[in-house]
């Protein structure tokens, strides 16, 4: 009996491992069952164009997998490209949930989830995923543009200067331009409860994020002047030339009282010449007249005005040739026609923008730190050209 029984025991174990065996196989089936069912119903509402219940039934059928992962973010992808931004944020969010994703992919995920809830205006969970980025190396540079566009629109300065040690660790000259306006921002509300060495500070250290900043060099020319300090004022207006010739038009006006209250004209005409030499603007030029008006008179100044439009014709330059004709003009007639001319010209220049932005080519007559359009600080400038300078 007990040898009949070891003569069975081979064939139990055969039968286990049969047995066993075909088990793994029918979990297998009944999975890709359930997947094929979990597909095949999501496509069903696909087709009756039910596509909430669609994106859930695929998002199962479709195993987030490393195989899976580029369809996921492919889908994705689409439902974005046409607008609809909620399914894209699923799936994200899905992946983002999904525990065994590599490094690699879960930074992607976070990436992209953090751009759908920018798009959709949530910025608070924006900013949260976006300083999740900050350490991770490929998405380090653009979390940052990211996160200073979320603080520019809500207008929180502070959390953006806070990024500065990362910024200047990277050397990225956008990032150090934006955070250069944040300082100047900040600047704006410590002038307004009159602290006048917080003001100066923070223009400072914009100054040491972005030496080309020529805001930062006119607020700071501007607290100077409000205190007195004209020759320190002098100075930034001049820097300002330095640093952006196309802006120094901006500034004519507020140089020559602040020269005239130092009592150093010949200085300031001195200094608009040579401007005027290297750039040939119609600002510095109109300007420049003033002088040799004062000096040689009239004539003197419509000679040398002829001259230059003649090398760089103007619109404003023609305006006010025709002013200076009219001082002049004896003939009630004459003088007459001439006023017409002016007024017409007068009311062309005003239609037109003064200010075009440099990186979009938004115009505008008023001026801004920052285009309304691009939102870029510092690239509204006088418009050159026969309309402009
Ligand atoms: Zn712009």
């Amino acid at each position: 009996m007990l040898e009949l029984l070891f003569l069975l025991l081979p064939v139990a174990m055969g039968y286990g491992w049969f047995m066993g065996r075909n088990s793994i196989k029918q979990k297998d089936q009944n999975a890709k069952q359930d997947l094929s069912i979990k597909y095949s119903t999501g496509l069903n509402y696909l087709l009756s164009n039910q596509q909430d219940k669609a994106i859930d039934y695929l998002i199962e059928a479709l195993k987030v997998e490393d195989d899976t992962v580029e369809a996921h973010f492919a889908m994705a992808n689409l439902f974005r490209k046409r607008g609809e931004l909620d399914r894209a944020l699923k799936v994200h969010e899905h992946l983002v949930r999904n525990g065994n994703l590599p490094t690699k992919a879960k930074q992607q995920a976070i990436f992209e989830l953090a751009k759908d809830f920018l798009t959709a205006g949530l910025y608070d969970r924006a900013e949260h995923m976006f300083h999740k980025l900050l350490k991770a190396k490929p998405y380090q540079l653009k979390s940052l543009g990211y996160l200073m566009q979320i603080y520019q629109s809500t207008k929180d300065w502070q959390q953006g200067i806070a990024l500065k040690k990362t910024i200047f660790k990277l050397k990225d000259k956008q990032l150090l331009h934006n955070l250069a306006n944040f300082y100047c921002e900040q600047a704006l509300e410590a002038q307004k409860q009159g602290e006048f060495i917080a003001v100066i500070e923070l223009l400072e250290q914009a100054l040491v994020c972005d030496a080309k900043s020529c805001r930062a060099n006119w607020h700071l020319a501007g607290v100077y002047e409000e205190h007195k300090q004209y020759e320190q004022a002098a100075k930034c207006y001049r820097a300002i030339y330095k640093q952006d010739k196309d802006f120094f038009p901006e500034v004519i006006e507020k140089m020559h009282s602040c020269y005239q209250a130092l009592d150093d004209e010949e200085a300031f005409y001195n200094f608009i010449k040579q401007v005027y030499d290297e750039t040939g603007t119609t600002s510095t030029l109109i300007k420049y007249l003033e002088f040799l008006s004062t000096k040689y008179g009239a004539d003197k100044a419509v000679e040398f005005l002829l001259a230059a439009l003649k090398r760089r014709p103007t619109i404003r330059g023609f305006k006010h040739f025709v002013k200076l004709q009219l001082a002049n003009e004896s003939s009630d007639n004459q003088s007459e026609s001439l006023d017409v001319i002016k007024e017409l010209v007068s009311a062309y220049l005003k239609m037109r923008p003064r200010y075009s932005c440099r990186s979009c080519g938004f115009n505008s007559s008023t001026h801004y730190w920052s285009c309304p359009s691009c939102h870029d600080w510092e690239q509204l400038k006088p418009v050159r050209g026969l309309e402009g300078e």
